[in-house]
């Protein structure tokens, strides 16, 4: 097993303090962007004030990412408009609700044809790769596709806390995360976004972004889409969070077909981009697979590692974690209703060395 690389803050503890600073300002015009730091989380625009230069976490790149080519040639322009046209009759996740959002119809997600970010900002409690020495630029979408009962941002997931925001403006707030240093753009809850998000992306790299994507998602995910964000993502960091389609369906608003599309999207995502790879401690291009212990083995760790190890191959870089605590409706579900054990989490951590798995933290 290799060394724990997760940083002590959670991400709810990130949320919550983004939360608190979205009630104070509203996102304050273009945007309060949210750190743990206070100074950040109070100034408007240029929030982000992690040490460091742009160029310096431009030049920690490998490479150049791979969505400029993307662009230069035509093709991600191609693409955002075959994603502009899903949101007329909403295929752009497995619920498929076929609504008409672009005519202000709200499918499962509750989003239509405006779209809200709860926070952005440099983010230091991701795992370590992604975190580097100035943050992760996170950017906190509202609204879920997944609903899962015991959610642990429910306030952005659930009821959308956020603000509206424009194309223009959410391209703003890659170009500053950029400006501030951070490593990386790591969209979290992008699913139900993503044609917004590329629009805003092509704004953003005329602008001059050069910053590698993240995807960090639930997981339940359609193929056609992620095949349209082949080469725009860099780093995927799904979830992956059941292996029981009766559980799924009860825990996550009934979604059944969970495990299947979320271990197809999964080897999709390792079909594009392959390994996770760490340049200079920063990761550059990769997967990295999270899974959050429940509690009675709810979330089936033991067929999961099996799954990764058989399907993705043991180097795959997976995150097991313990910091499951009952939030949202967990309460009304006597399985969900505690944290796990150390024992439990012990024996997760033994069922991945199991599986052979090299790089699991
Ligand atoms: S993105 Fe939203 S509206 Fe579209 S299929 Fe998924 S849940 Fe339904």
């Amino acid at each position: 097993m290799s060394k724990n690389i997760l940083e002590t803050s959670s991400r709810r503890e990130f949320v919550h303090g983004c939360l608190a600073a979205v009630g104070a300002a509203t996102l304050n015009g273009l945007g309060s962007g949210c750190s743990r730091s206070a100074s950040a989380a109070s100034s408007s625009f240029a929030v982000v004030s992690a040490a460091g230069t742009a160029d310096e976490a431009i030049n920690q790149s490998a490479s150049a990412p791979r969505y400029l080519e993307l662009e230069r040639s035509g093709e991600l322009r191609r693409r955002d408009r075959q994603l502009w046209s899903m949101l007329g009759d909403c295929t752009l996740c497995p619920r498929e609700c076929g609504e008409n959002r672009i005519r202000g119809r709200a499918g499962k997600c509750g989003v239509a044809d405006t779209f809200k970010i709860a926070s952005f900002g440099p983010h230091f409690g991701e795992e370590a790769p992604l975190v580097g020495s100035r943050g992760s630029g996170t950017i906190f979408f509202s609204n879920c596709n997944l609903l899962c009962v015991f959610c642990q941002n429910w306030q952005i997931n659930h009821r959308g806390d956020g603000r509206v925001t424009t194309h223009a403006e959410l391209a703003g707030m890659m170009m500053a995360l950029q400006r501030s240093g951070c490593h990386n753009i790591n969209l979290v809850t992008p699913t139900h976004l993503v044609p917004h998000i590329v629009r805003a992306l092509r704004i953003a790299i005329a602008d001059g972004l050069r910053l590698p994507v993240l995807y960090n998602s639930s997981g339940y995910e359609s193929l056609v889409v992620l095949r349209l964000l082949d080469g725009v993502i860099d780093v995927y960091l799904p979830d992956f969070k059941y292996q029981d389609s009766q559980l799924a369906a009860r825990f996550s608003d009934g979604a059944p077909d969970y495990q299947t599309h979320a271990a197809a999207a999964i080897k999709e995502m390792h079909r594009q981009v392959g390994t996770l790879r760490v340049t200079n401690g920063i990761a550059q291009r990769g997967l990295l697979i999270r899974h959050l212990v429940l509690p009675e083995n709810t979330a089936g760790t033991d067929g999961f590692v099996k799954w990764v190890a058989a399907e993705l191959g043991t180097d795959t870089h997976v995150n097991i974690m313990g910091q499951y605590s009952p939030q949202y409706h967990a309460n009304q579900y006597p399985q969900l209703s505690r944290r796990p054990t150390r024992e439990e989490i012990a024996q997760a951590m033994q069922w991945a060395r199991e599986a052979g798995l090299q790089n699991f933290h």
